[in-house]
């Protein structure tokens, strides 16, 4: 029987909670606990690809560059994303190579792919930031933010005291660049982690040229065209939810166990789903689902193999 291929595509949120402290401890703590569930699924057989979030840390590492430019030049947001990319690959690798023998009974080839993904350059939302990145703020703060570094401002979380989140740029991934890369890894069995915080947005110039931006790419939509390209059986988003709701943070709360791609539209359209957090990921698995005739999952971290087995999480399908 041929493994069946998951792609899993890890919040930011399940390696440094946004509202953490995001010290390296704490990071490689919770990077040790999502490569305990990944060493898991793979011991039941399912062959994995590996992408995940960076809003936290890239937020995070904005604000490094810009409090030591008395030092030394500040990056920009596209070579902030690869580093990011380096920094959490690196973390899942070390994490994984320890479980795996010890989960899997033997040891497991793993590579990270800096990969970047282009991005169309006349994008709406290079105008309109809606990707938040970094820790939450109060109004206050958030005022004073965006007076003093002219940082796009916006409240993600009405229900928290703390509910402001600086915004970036998000335009839709078009293309893996490291796409052969990625696939030739995954024919040789080596597991991939690949298009880390949504892939580094780079645009092609006349001259064919490759040029970086400053964007955060969000890693639903990526890890959708990661699925379509590496042809999975599965997409499994794991964030800090078990299910999806309708009416979320309302007294109406209704949480969902199965949505159809008809259904997903229309629940985005009445605007159940924000923009930069639940909104991507519904409408990023609709789209894999609508490609792929396969099937889509948003989860926990903790429910993954659960909801894998169909016991859990809400489930698109065709
Ligand atoms: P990640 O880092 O996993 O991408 P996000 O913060 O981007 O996480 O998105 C997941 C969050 O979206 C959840 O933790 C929840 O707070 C929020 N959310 C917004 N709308 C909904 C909804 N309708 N149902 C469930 N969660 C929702
Ligand atoms: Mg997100």
């Amino acid at each position: 029987m041929s493994k069946r291929v998951v792609v899993i595509a890890l919040g930011g949120n399940a390696i440094l909670p946004s509202h953490g402290t995001g010290t390296y401890e704490r990071q490689l703590h919770n990077v040790d606990a999502t490569a305990r569930q990944i060493a898991d699924l793979v011991k039941h057989h399912y062959k994995v690809v590996i992408t995940h979030g960076n809003g936290p840390q890239v937020g995070n590492l904005l604000v490094q560059q810009e409090h030591a430019q008395c030092l030394l030049p500040g990056q920009p947001l596209d070579n902030c994303d690869a580093m990011t990319q380096g920094q959490i690959g690196y973390m899942l690798q070390n994490r994984l190579a320890y479980h795996f023998p010890r989960m899997c009974g033997r040891e497991i080839p793993v590579c990270t792919v800096l990969t970047q993904v282009e991005v169309d350059p006349h994008s709406a939302c290079f105008t309109r930031p809606t990707k938040p990145v970094g820790t939450f703020h109060t109004q206050a703060e958030a005022e004073e933010l965006h007076r003093q570094h002219g940082y796009n401002m916006k409240l993600v979380k009405p229900q928290a005291g703390k509910g402001w989140r600086r915004v970036v740029a998000s335009p839709r991934p078009l293309r893996i660049i490291e796409e052969a890369s990625i696939l030739q890894l995954l024919d040789n069995h080596i597991v991939v982690i690949a298009c880390g915080g949504g892939g580094i947005p780079v645009v092609r110039a006349d001259d064919g040229m490759l040029r970086g931006v400053e964007a955060v790419i969000d890693k639903d939509w990526t890890a959708a065209l990661l699925a379509e390209r590496v042809d999975a059986d599965y997409l499994l988003i794991l964030t800090d939810v078990e299910k999806v709701a309708l009416h979320w943070g309302t007294p109406r709360e209704r949480t969902l166990d199965r949505l159809t791609v008809a259904q997903a539209k229309r629940y985005c359209r009445q605007g159940h789903f924000p923009e930069g957090s639940m909104g991507p990921k519904v409408q990023a698995a609709a789209r894999f689902v609508e490609s792929s005739g396969q099937q889509a999952i948003i989860t926990s971290l903790r429910t993954a193999r659960a909801a894998l087995a169909g016991k859990t999480g809400t489930w698109i399908g065709p």
